[in-house]
Parts: structure tokens; C-alpha cells; sequence
């Protein structure tokens, strides 16, 4: 069938204003928010109600079109660029509904276009939390948060996405309908299949629907900033804070580069000098949080801190967060193109893979900005750089294979939370197996014989 007739027949889905097909519309869903080069699909479609997915996605694969299904379109790792210029895209930011808070037994459904911060004043609303907060939740998705599992600031002490998770519906590669997990805390009916979705990139079915834990918002916080003129000393603080017992929702790094960068744009008064800061927010019950707030600054003074800074009101404390937020978005100005990395590793080799970077920054001659949930492990070497020079881009890549082989022998991992998409495709064996590459295929071609569902993201379908 040709586009222009597959075009007709889905407007019979979902409405023609529905369906978009002009250049410029396709053009604007060619891409994500990494460096990689957009592919333009051959038609972009926006489901209105959930179940018109199903049909969608059975009509797309009877007729052998590639799907890639978007939520904002906020992934680092090319997992909304169309595989080929026969793809379709499917948008789901129409299916925005947050169906239920649910107070009693503290839960929200909602639907799979729901944007993250939306989700959490509405839970907040109800006097509720919903914690997992990547830095571009005013945008993301929940769907979106659940095919990447992403994370965010408080990860270290509320965990990310998947565990939140308490229950999905999706549709398979074939339309079918598939439901698990429930609103209950414990529900052991059948295969974890929403399990399964988590970190699925897209891959083995499209997300309609979440029930997801809500849990009740701490009492108290205290926010504060550690200053170091030593980078090592910086990423010892942060192993021996946990090592006290203490665990911060919080715990943010930045290098040099980004305070300075930071600090430039939002005049915030970052101290310019420092080799790092660590910005850290402790919550709870208020007494738990004023006896852990002196343990932690007793740390942080034992490891080489030149200053501690407490934030006094809630508008100091904004702008420490502030100074977070604006790491990417400030870095990303400074230069042409950005590559954002994501490896992590585990939290008590932090102070060995800031080392490793900054080898790595040396030996290729490159500017790299350091920022990232340090709590976790999770860091964000920032390639300043132009991809318009050759030369350059090339020691970036170089650079960016020696950072992965530096998070690997730390016993790390290639990405903490961006996915792998295609980006990293090319590491995922080096992190796993020859067998792990082979059983992900094995499976998606089981579920999806046409392999129609973003056919080369995680593994290459096509190869
Ligand atoms: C400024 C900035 C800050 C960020 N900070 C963080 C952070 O702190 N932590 C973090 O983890 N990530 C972060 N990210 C990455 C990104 O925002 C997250 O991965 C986010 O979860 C993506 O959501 P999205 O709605 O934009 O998904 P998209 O980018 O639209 O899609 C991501 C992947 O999910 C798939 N997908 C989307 N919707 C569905 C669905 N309904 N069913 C099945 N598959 C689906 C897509 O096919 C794609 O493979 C950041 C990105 C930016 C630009």
C-alpha cells in the first residue's frame, strides 16, 4: 500500500488533522536531543484516545511500516529517530490524561502522554509525591520515563522510574492488548511484563496506560552547597557521606567548567574558584533531618571542604537547584554541538573516574564540563566541541571509547539513564555478552516477526 492510501486509511483512525504528512511536519519529528543525525519518517501520526494505539499499531503492521513512538522526544540516545525514511512516528503527547490519585491507597493512573511535572503537582495537589524527577521532567513523558527508566536528582535515596512502577497496559507489535501488574502493592499474576517494558526503548510494545506508586511527601528539607578547591576530595565526600549512614535524596556535582559556565549565565554567585561543589538536599522528618544535616557537614569538612553553605529560606534553596538544572542547558550553549555522556559507576569510584576524565580531557585535548547525580554514581562528562570540524569530532569519539572502557573496568555501566537507543549500541556487548545480544534478538523476534518496533534501537534488528 502507499503512504498516501495508508495516510487515508489512518485519518479513518484518528481524524486527517491527525494524520501529518507535510514536510515540515515530518522534519520536526526527524530527531531526539543528542547529536545524531535526523532521519525524516514518511508520516508522524497523533492518536487522540489510547485505544486508537492498538489500532494504529496493527493497521502499521499488517502494512510493514516501521514504528517509533514518541513521547517529547527528550531521549540523549537516538530512540525517537525514525530507522528509515519508511518509518512512522507516533505521537502520543494528545494521550495526556491523569486518570486517577488515587489518597487512600496511594497510586495515580494515568495515561502514557502525561508530562512528568504535571504528574507530580497533581499528586502534590493531593498532598502526595511522586519522586523520580529527570531534569527535563517539565517536558518528558511518562511513557517516555518508563521506556528509558529514567532517573533524576533524587534518585540516590527514591529510586528512578521502575520503582515506581506498579502496573502498565501496552500494545504489542501486532495490536494486541496486553495488561499486568495492578493497583495493589503486591500482584504476582502472571509474567512481570510490565517489568519487561521498562527500558524497552520502544522496542517490544507501545505504552498506553501506568499505574505508578505515589508515596507521602517528607516533612521537612535542608539544602546546602560544599565548596572544594580538589576535585578527588569532592568525589571522596560523596562515598564517605553514605558511608556515615547518611543517605540525601540529593547529592549533584559540578566541575570547575560548569560552575563557571553557570554561574556566568544566571549570576546565581557560585564560588568561581572552587574545583567542585557538591550540591546536596537532605529530607525526612524534621529532627532525622537536623541531626543528619550535622553529621553531613562534619563529612564534608573531615573530606576538605573550604566552605559549607546552607540554604537559609526556600529561595536560596531554588537557586541552588537552579544551579543545577542550568548545567546542561548552559553547557550547551558554550559550543557548536554537545555530547552528553551518561557513564556511571559504582559510587565508591567516583574520585577514580573523575581521575579517568580528566586523562581523557588531556590526552585528547578536548574541554570537558563534569556534572551529574554523584549520589549515584552517575556522571555527566559534557563534550564541548563542533561537529563541523573532522579532526576534532573524531578524538570526541575516541574520547567518548575511552571513557566507557574507564566505566567498565570500574565495575561501571555505559549509561546510568540515558538508554542506549543507537547511540551506544555499538558498546552493548562490551558491557554484556555475545548471549545477551542474541536472547534480545531471539525475544524481539519472537514478539515482533516483522521486527517493525524501532527496529534498530538496543539491538539491529536489520543486522
Ligand atoms: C535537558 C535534559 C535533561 C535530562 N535529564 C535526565 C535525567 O535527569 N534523567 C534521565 O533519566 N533522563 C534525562 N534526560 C533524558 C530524557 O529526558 C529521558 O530519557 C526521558 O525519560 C525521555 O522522555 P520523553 O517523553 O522525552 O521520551 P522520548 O524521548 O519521546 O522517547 C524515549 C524512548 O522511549 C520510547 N517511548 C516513548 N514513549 C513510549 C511509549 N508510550 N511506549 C513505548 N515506548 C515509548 C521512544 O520510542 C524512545 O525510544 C534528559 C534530557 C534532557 C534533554
Amino acid at each position: 500500500m502507499s503512504i498516501e492510501a495508508l495516510a487515508k486509511d489512518i485519518a479513518k483512525i484518528i481524524g486527517k488533522e491527525n494524520v501529518l504528512t507535510k514536510d515540515a511536519d515530518r522534519q520536526s519529528y526527524s530527531y531526539d536531543s543528542a547529536v545524531l543525525e535526523p532521519v525524516i519518517p514518511a508520516m508522524v501520526v497523533r492518536p487522540t484516545e489510547v485505544e486508537q494505539l492498538g489500532l494504529l499499531t496493527k493497521r502499521f503492521y499488517d502494512a510493514g511500516v516501521p514504528m517509533t513512538v514518541r513521547g517529547a522526544g527528550t531521549n540523549l540516545s537516538g530512540g525517537t529517530i525514525p530507522d528509515s525514511t519508511d518509518s512512522v512516528v507516533i505521537l502520543t503527547n494528545s494521550l495526556n490524561k491523569v486518570l486517577e490519585i488515587n489518597e487512600e491507597d496511594l497510586y495515580a493512573v494515568v495515561e502514557t502522554g502525561v508530562v512528568t511535572s504535571v504528574l507530580a503537582a497533581a499528586a502534590a495537589k493531593k498532598n502526595l509525591f511522586y519522586p523520580p524527577d529527570p531534569g527535563s521532567q517539565s517536558i518528558s513523558t511518562i511513557g517516555g520515563n518508563i521506556a528509558e527508566n529514567a532517573g533524576g536528582l533524587r534518585g540516590l535515596k527514591y529510586g528512578v522510574t521502575k520503582d515506581y512502577v506498579m502496573g502498565i497496559e501496552f500494545f504489542d507489535a501486532e495490536g494486541e492488548f496486553i495488561k499486568s501488574g495492578a493497583r495493589t502493592v503486591k500482584c504476582v499474576t502472571g509474567y512481570n511484563l510490565a517489568g519487561l517494558m521498562v527500558q524497552s526503548e520502544g522496542t517490544l510494545g507501545i505504552i498506553s496506560k501506568a499505574i505508578l506508586k505515589l508515596v507521602p511527601p517528607p516533612k521537612a528539607s535542608k539544602a546546602m552547597m560544599a565548596v572544594f578547591d580538589d576535585l578527588i576530595k569532592a568525589s571522596e565526600a560523596v562515598a564517605a557521606i553514605i558511608a556515615a549512614h547518611v543517605v540525601p535524596c540529593t547529592m549533584e556535582f559540578l566541575d570547575n567548567t560548569t560552575i563557571v559556565m553557570v554561574d556566568d549565565y544566571t549570576k546565581i554567585g557560585l564560588p568561581r574558584d572552587a574545583a567542585a561543589i557538591l550540591l546536596i538536599e537532605l529530607d525526612g522528618h524534621p529532627a532525622q533531618v537536623e541531626d543528619e544535616t550535622n553529621t553531613t557537614i562534619e563529612v564534608l569538612k573531615k573530606c576538605g571542604a573550604t566552605n559549607v553553605v546552607l540554604a537559609k529560606d526556600q529561595a536560596e534553596k531554588m537557586k541552588l537547584w537552579e544551579a543545577r538544572r542550568m548545567a546542561l542547558p548552559v553547557l550547551a550553549r558554550a559550543k557548536p554541538t554537545t555530547v552528553l555522556e551518561d557513564a556511571t559507576v559504582p559510587r565508591s569510584k567516583i574520585p577514580d573516574m573523575m581521575r579517568g576524565i580528566e586523562s581523557v580531557a588531556n590526552k585528547y585535548n578536548l574541554t570537558i564540563g563534569t556534572f551529574g547525580h554523584a549520589g549515584d554514581g552517575n556522571l555527566h562528562p559534557t563534550i564541548l566541541c563542533d561537529k563541523r570540524d573532522k579532526a576534532e569530532f573524531h578524538r570526541v569519539e575516541e574520547a567518548i571509547d575511552d571513557l566507557f572502557d574507564i566505566a567498565l573496568k570500574l565495575g561501571g555501566t555505559l549509561s546510568g539513564e540515558h538508554g542506549i537507543g543507537t547511540a551506544k549500541a555499538q558498546w552493548l556487548e562490551k558491557e554484556t555478552s555475545k548471549g545477551t545480544i542474541l536472547f534480545s534478538k531471539k525475544l524481539r523476534k519472537a514478539l515482533d516477526p516483522k521486527s517493525l518496533l524501532n527496529p534498530t534501537k538496543q539491538v539491529n534488528m536489520y543486522e
